[in-house]
């Protein structure tokens, strides 16, 4: 590397490390910033000998990443942003942080995958879906795909991982020149009603779809998720067992292998390792109080809300909603979101936005009762199971006060 970037990769170390022992988070953004000041090619320079998977979609890209590092451990170390922090400032910290790895997985806000794709020249890119997200901030998901076809282009020698299930991403991979297809389901379609090549109606069957003006339509996938399994591209099944619940974690799964045997790695290598993922960054971690067996589920925007609704058991259920600047301030969304899944289970409000919850249910016709607190919760359901469903800086907040009594 050159001294710039040597003097800016240990810069960047020590910010973060001050701001961790200043108890002010992991320090990823801080220390990733200050490092890419000194020198604005440290990204590129810290990637530069490393074979660089990326992730990038709309929903699943953090635990998608956390399994594929895991998968991809088995041929050596590998660096991964393992908190979330998914922009450059965040890429750079953690690549800095690990020092001299074979390998890197990190996860991608999907409006940076350009950018990042030219600073990391990455060996694989996974593609999971797009689907709407924050309103007030996030882009079209048509101009999203759009980027992203054009971040493709000018890169033939990517081999792209991409979701089969969903038109957009189909769409924006297709002419990529090496293309690996996976089908991890896609529950959430109200954003790819239309084709975004010739705007023609999309239709669907029995989990095929196609573009009824185009050529456009669903891939043969080479890994297919399959009951509890996944089907590798020889035609064998092998089963996923995980901590992690639900089918979308089998399909998160499924990626994962994909992605890792574009490097090399067998199914039967990688699973036993996925096997031993039990919460990442606090989802689905599970907190045993007062009797109460409590699951937190982090859900942000309305296609992640449907896979939550999928992953709960059928238990008292806790949806707590805030409109803070993470979170995005408009809470419009909740009328995307279809929460009749949840009448027939006992349901309990809370959080800042607790009253635009309460709308909503109102006209979904989903009975509920409101809790000023999370140890009204608490106290308010018979002992057993609790699932808990967040969104961001809500997801947050309840888990500061577990940490905080535990
Ligand atoms: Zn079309």
């Amino acid at each position: 590397m050159p001294l710039i970037a040597k003097v800016a990769t240990s810069v960047s170390k020590t910010a973060a490390a001050l701001s961790r022992a200043a108890g002010r988070g992991d320090g990823s953004v801080i220390g990733g910033w200050i490092g890419l000041k000194i020198d604005p090619d440290l990204l590129a320079h810290l990637a530069s000998g490393r074979a660089v998977a990326l992730v990038s979609g709309t929903n699943g890209k953090t635990t998608t990443t956390r399994l594929t590092a895991a998968a991809v451990g088995v041929l050596g170390r590998v660096a991964t942003n393992s908190f979330g922090a998914n922009m450059p400032t965040g890429h750079t910290s953690a690549l800095a942080k690990e020092g001299h790895t074979p390998f890197a997985v990190l996860e991608v806000d999907e409006h940076y995958l350009a950018q990042v794709i030219d600073a990391t020249r990455p060996r694989v890119v996974a593609l999971l879906n797009l689907s709407r997200d924050q309103l007030d901030r996030a882009k079209e998901v048509a101009m999203m795909a759009q980027l992203w076809k054009t971040a493709l282009a000018g890169h033939p020698e990517i081999k792209v991982v991409a979701n089969a299930d969903d038109p957009m991403v189909v769409w924006a991979a297709g002419n990529s020149p090496q293309t690996t297809w996976f089908s991890a389901g896609q529950r959430w379609h109200d954003d790819s009603f239309v084709c975004p090549e010739s705007g023609h109606p999309i239709e669907r069957a029995d989990g095929d779809w196609w573009c009824t003006g185009c050529p456009l339509r669903r891939p043969r996938p080479h890994w297919a998720v399959e009951d509890e399994g996944v089907i590798d591209p020889r035609g064998d099944w092998h089963l996923v067992k995980l901590q992690l619940p639900g089918k979308v974690n089998i399909g998160n799964a499924a990626t994962a292998l994909a992605v890792a045997g574009e490097f090399g790695v067998r199914p039967i290598e990688a699973l036993p390792r996925l096997a031993r993922v039990a919460s990442i960054a606090g989802r689905y971690a599970q907190v045993d109080r007062d009797g109460r067996n409590i699951r937190l589920l982090l859900a942000k925007n309305p296609a992640s809300w449907l896979e939550a609704f999928d992953m709960a058991d059928q238990a008292p259920t806790l949806l707590s909603i805030n409109a803070r600047d993470p979170d995005g301030l408009d809470t419009s969304w909740l009328y995307d979101v279809d929460f009749s899944p949840l009448r027939d289970r006992p349901v309990l409000i809370t959080g800042d936005r607790a009253y635009d919850l309460a709308v909503r249910l109102q006209v979904n016709q989903v009975p509920f009762r409101h809790v000023k607190t999370f140890d009204e919760a608490l106290r308010s359901v018979p002992p057993g199971r609790l699932e808990v469903i967040a969104n961001y800086t809500a997801f947050q907040d309840i888990r500061a006060e577990l940490d905080r009594v535990n």
